[in-house]
Formats: C-alpha cells, structure tokens, sequence
C-alpha cells in the first residue's frame, strides 16, 4: 500500500479528490474497495505484533478498520479540517458513539431542544438511563445557554441548523461559554455540511456527520462519521466504537469516499436551487411561512451568513390550512417525491408531524413549531425552474381542493 497524501497547499476540490488514496502494488485509478473482515499475517509472530500494537496502514479486523474505511476517514478528516475521524454505520452511531464514549454517570450535558427525533432519544431515554443529567434549551437564545451551562457541564450538543426547522446556532459563541467550564463541544453538523461549515475552526471540538445524506448524496448507503483531534478520536472514539460495534462496512465506505469527489459540487449546485426556490415560493398564496436561513426574513439570517458560506440545501414550507392541505400539496407533486432523506440528488419532502417527529407528544412538537402544515424539502440536483413549476402548481391544486 502507498500512502499518496495530498500537500496542505492544494485547494479543497482538489483534496477532495486526491485526500486519503492509497494505492496497492497494482496502481489502480479509482480507490479500491477491500471488501474482508480480516487481515492475514505471516507469522504467528507477526499476528502478536500486531495486536500489540497496530503500525500505520495495518489492520487487524473489520470492526477496528479497513484500508477502503481508512481512506474515507482520512478524505473527509482534511475536508472538515480535522485530525482525525471514525466512520460509522450510520448517523446515529456517529451521535451515539461521539457522547456515550466520552460521558460516565454522574455527567453534565446541555443540549439544544430542536433535534432530529433519534438524537433527542438518545439524549432524553438512553443516556438519561446511564445516570447522565441532561438539560434542554433553546438553541437560539444565548441566555439559556448562559444559565444551563454549569462548572461540572461535561459537554455541550446541538444540530448547528436544527431539523426540520431550519434554526441556526451561534456556534462560536455556544463554544465560548462550553469552553469556559471545559466542557467539550459536539456539533451535529448534517444541515450545514462540511463544504459551507468550518465547525471545528469556529470551536467545534467534534463534529458528527449522518453521511446518508449530502455525503453519500444518492440515496444508497447508511453511514456516518465522527471528526475531532487524533486524540479524542483513537484515544476516546475508537476504543468505544470498535468494542461496541458500530463500524462502517468497506462497501458503504467505498460508496462514501467516491462521493467526496462530487460533493462540492452537489451541495454547491443544491444550495444554489435552495435558495432560488426559497425566493421564488416566499409571499405566494396558500404559504404562511417559508423558512430558509438564506432568506432575509430568516430570523437568524445574518448569523446564518456570518457562520456558514452558503444557507444550505433545506427548506420548511408552512402551508395555510393544516394537515389536510399539506397533504394534498404532497399528493399533486409530480417532480419531487415523498420521502424522508435529505441531501439526495433526488428533490424530497416530508410531513415531519406525521412520520420524522410522529413520536412527539403535540406539546414538544407545539414547542419545536412543527405544526401540522410544516413540511421539510430537501433540494436535489434537478432544475430549479421544473422545480418550481412542480411546487406552484400543487400550492394551487392545495388551495383549490
Ligand atoms: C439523518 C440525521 C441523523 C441520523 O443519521 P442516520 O444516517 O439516518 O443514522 C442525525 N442527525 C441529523 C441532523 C440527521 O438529519
């Protein structure tokens, strides 16, 4: 295996390419895919070796890394600007995984309260059940920050664009005050994406990445991963992931990988649809609300703007009259489908009340402002202008029916 890592000096869409490619002795173009759980050795000798103590580039079992897993971790480490990260097999393992290997009972965490459903249960059922004291905010007021965070506050957690609602946090000044304390700062950072966000420059200690959405980009594999310092990732993350199991498999971490190659450009190309939709949609008839960081009504747009290079790929959609008219506006689209991924080339919407935050009481989800007319459209790679056609034309067969 040869190791042809990029110079620092190389642009990002250049390091997206080239980053983390390793070559065997027959020079392949495009990165292998190792698909094996194991590793042999030659010798006996060599096998204790190597349990001893695992050299640059060898590997022992799939479950502890594999050179196809390797080469991806390495790819979107120097994209993010990170040390180091562990894939994972989904984005849950990635959440899961950033905060279960670094709490114990007895620990402080403040989390935001607008989260994507699976990370609010880990935060609120799993580690709440481990002894770990978990208090909520909201994300976008300082204040509760300020009053929350507490001398013995372990870490901090929030989605840095929340789900589906579109709301941005003040990351550097979150991490300001989490730091003040020495509380570590764990970003979920799926909405922002790594090509607009500079996370861990703006005080991110990890960021956690669900690489089902924009990474993969097409619908196909789980995967996630976890980026921080060499030392919090193989000292802290791996020995956690790899004894409980939440390895990426060498396939999906293939698919991932030649992924990166495209992934500015999709997100670039996704934003830029975002936006112009956003715009196109905003004050028609029939939309009470239309919530895009990058629109000037957006409450938290100068933020939005100051953190991020681009508002990003997502859109909540607040139509007048309730569930039912949500539903016909889904059911008269012809271009863009109804599901729930997000950051796929496929344009994709959801009812969030009824499926993603179904298992909200209507309490927490009054509090999060989903309501029964909220739907969450991620943006795909298709024309803007078939787009929205397709959106206009089911806001009036809504309104109609
Ligand atoms: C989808 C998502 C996750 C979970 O990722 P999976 O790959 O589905 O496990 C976590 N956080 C956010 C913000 C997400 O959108």
């Amino acid at each position: 295996m040869k190791d042809s890592s990029v110079k620092p000096n190389l642009r990002p869409r250049t390091r997206a390419v080239h980053a983390g490619t390793r070559r065997s002795q027959y020079g392949e173009v495009s990165e292998a895919m190792f698909l094996t759980q194991g590793f042999v050795y030659d010798t006996a000798e060599a096998a204790e070796a190597r349990f001893i103590e695992a050299g640059p580039d060898e590997y022992i079992y799939g479950r502890y890394g594999n050179p196809t897993v390797a080469m991806f971790e390495e790819r979107i480490a120097d994209l993010e600007g990170a040390e180091d990260a562990f894939a994972t097999a989904s984005g849950m393992a990635a959440v899961n995984g950033a905060l279960t290997s670094m709490l114990r009972a007895g620990d402080h965490v403040v989390a935001a309260r607008a989260l994507f459903g699976s990370c609010l249960y880990i935060l609120e059922e799993v580690l709440t059940r481990y002894g770990v004291e978990v208090s909520f905010v909201d994300g976008t007021d300082l204040d509760q920050w300020r009053d929350a965070i507490q001398p013995d506050t372990k870490a901090v957690f929030f989605e840095s664009i929340s789900n589906p609602t579109l709301e941005v946090i003040d990351l550097p000044a979150v991490a300001a005050l989490a730091h003040a304390v020495g509380a570590r700062v764990i970003v979920d950072n799926v909405f922002a994406t790594p090509v607009f966000s500079q996370a861990i420059t703006q005080g991110a200690d990890m960021v956690v990445y669900s690489a089902t959405k924009h990474i993969d980009g097409q619908g196909r594999c789980l995967g996630g991963v976890i980026l921080g310092t060499r030392e919090v990732i193989r000292g802290t993350v791996e020995p956690y992931m790899k004894h409980t199991g939440g390895a990426m498999s060498p396939f999906n971490a293939w698919v991932m990988l030649k992924s990166l190659e495209t992934l500015d450009l999709r997100v670039r190309a996704q934003a830029e649809g975002a936006l112009a939709i956003a715009h196109a949609l905003e004050g028609q008839p029939g939309l009470a609300r239309v919530i895009h960081p990058g629109l000037r009504s957006h409450p938290q747009h100068a933020l939005a703007a100051r953190q991020m290079e681009r508002a990003g790929t997502v859109i909540a959609l607040e139509i007048e009259g309730g569930q039912e008219a949500a539903f016909r506006f889904l059911n008269a689209l012809r271009v863009v489908t109804i599901s729930n991924n997000l950051g796929d080339a496929k344009s994709i919407i959801t009812h969030p009340a009824t499926t993603t935050h179904q298992r909200l009481s209507d309490e927490q989800r009054a509090r999060l402002g989903i309501t029964r007319g909220l739907l969450r459209l991620s943006v795909g790679l298709e024309d803007p202008q078939d787009l929205i056609h397709d959106l206009t034309t089911a806001l009036a067969a809504a309104r109609v029916g």
